[in-house]
């Protein structure tokens, strides 16, 4: 590693889930820490899989893994995942691939089947199971003839008919899969990498080769630093979700019920270690957090802009309770990205904040304008920084609009005082004037309402 202030992290194409973790730690690494990170995603455009699916649809790899490419991007997009700096197809690594290969072989730390597949060699690294304990018995050793052990693993896969393939010196073949993240990110990073990250799955065999293979081709140790694998999204009942068993949800199928900040928290509110097992309950804790702090921030913000005006702020408990939850955020994510427990701090704060905001029988505002205002201000930091993205309606069109409101909403309220003045209560205008604040949440406004008085706040 050239620049010892640039975090190097390798991604790969794999589960969506993992990569609003992996996200939420570059973010905290980038926007908390302020570590400049390089971030570089190889993508598998070459795979058993890819090669099935363009026979299957009679379309060419290049055409259909385009396509996957384009669709996994517009996820991430739309999951407010950060581009990497840079995208890395293996099919255009194909040189350095068979550069890497060739070495390996040089230094007998792999061979050259009959066949004309390439293996590396296993038995010869000694360090080899050194991420993983290893299990014989889960290695599927019966599609390969011409291996000297069961570990080994192909570098180079013989050409099939009808494969794409490409021209090596051990004949027509194309990459293993393990050997492309390692002559990918060696081509980018050189001899040593901060952090890789990925799966939990990938960790064997996956990693574990990509170890293996490029410490021998560097002569070094330790090639990665840093193996960050995050924890799977799962079924009650520890069922796996996953492509071959037809149980995935699609990201078009969550963002239709929940909002990517919701997704978002329920990837906070746990540690990216642990494996998230979906159910209603738990993505409802998500939905229930994420509204929590919204609402709690729009309470804020309207309080120090006069438009909330309950509240019993008792200013050195707040102030006392901001940098403590500062404190605790900062030990959390500086001890392995423990977003469980900087969340856990940060909730606790919005519930003694939210208490004194809604204190009841208060009519009268006290002067503690400025300790809501810096709880509200380190709340809106803190979860930008996460990736959680609040709507900034601060254009010139919708200053316009958010005054109509105003205008609008004062109107309602004088209605709505003049009917609850009436004795008998006018029932008619309430509930007209509650009609108009169930119209409003459909244009995605929140009108609350208080005694005598009303806010109100786009959703987010
Ligand atoms: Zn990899």
């Amino acid at each position: 590693m050239a620049d010892a202030n640039t975090y190097i992290i390798m991604l790969y194409l794999h589960e969506r889930l993992t990569y609003i973790k992996c996200d939420i730690i570059r973010r905290i690494l980038s926007d908390y820490f302020n570590i400049d990170v390089l971030l570089v995603m190889g993508i598998t455009d070459i795979d058993d899989k890819i090669i099935r699916r363009s026979i299957e649809s009679e379309k060419d790899f290049e055409t259909l893994s385009r396509h996957f490419e384009s669709e996994f991007f517009a996820d991430m997009n739309k999951l407010n995942i950060r581009e990497p700096y840079l995208r890395c197809r293996v099919t255009d690594y194909i040189p350095q691939i068979i550069q890497f290969i060739e070495r390996l072989i040089a230094k007998d730390d792999g061979y050259i089947a009959p066949d004309g597949s390439v293996y590396f060699n296993t038995s010869k690294y000694n360090k080899y199971g050194k991420l993983s304990t290893l299990v014989l018995d889960t290695v599927n050793d019966q599609n390969f003839i011409g291996k000297k052990s069961a570990l080994d693993f192909a570098l180079w896969k013989a050409a099939k008919e009808n494969e794409p393939s490409w021209k090596s010196p051990w004949g027509y073949g194309r990459p293993g899969w393990h050997i492309e993240c390692s002559a990918i990110a060696s081509t980018v990073f050189g001899n040593s990498i901060d952090i890789h990250s990925g799966g939990i799955d990938l960790a064997f065999p996956h990693h574990e080769n990509e170890e293996a293979q490029s410490c021998c081709y560097h002569d070094v140790d330790q090639w990665v630093n840093y193996w960050l694998h995050c924890g799977h999204l799962s079924l009650k009942g520890d069922v796996k979700m996953s492509k071959s068993l037809k149980n995935t949800i699609s990201i078009q199928d969550y963002l239709e019920n929940y909002s990517a900040n919701n997704l978002r928290m329920l990837c906070l509110l746990s540690h990216y270690r642990n494996g998230i097992e979906f159910s209603d309950e738990v993505i409802q804790t998500a939905v229930s957090a994420t509204k929590k702090l919204d609402n709690f921030i729009n309470d804020c913000d309207n309080y120090v802009t006069g438009k909330f005006k309950t509240g019993e702020i008792d200013e050195n408990l707040l102030y006392t309770t901001l940098h403590d939850t500062r404190s605790k955020v900062y030990s959390a994510l500086a001890d392995d990205f423990d977003t469980s427990k900087a969340m856990h701090a940060i909730i606790n704060l919005v519930g003694i904040g939210n208490k004194m905001l809604h204190q009841d029988n208060v009519t009268s505002r006290s002067n503690n304008v400025s300790v809501i205002a810096a709880v509200s201000n380190y709340l809106s930091n803190i979860l930008s920084k996460f990736g959680i993205s609040r709507s900034t309606k601060s254009t010139v069109e919708n200053r316009q609009i958010e005054d109509i409101i105003d205008h609008f909403l004062n109107f309602r309220t004088i209605v709505r005082i003049r009917a609850l003045e009436q004795k008998p209560k006018d029932t008619i205008l309430l509930k007209e004037c509650d009609n108009v604040r169930k119209c409003l949440s459909t244009c995605g406004i929140t009108v609350k309402d208080q005694q005598n008085d009303t806010s109100w706040s786009w959703k987010q």
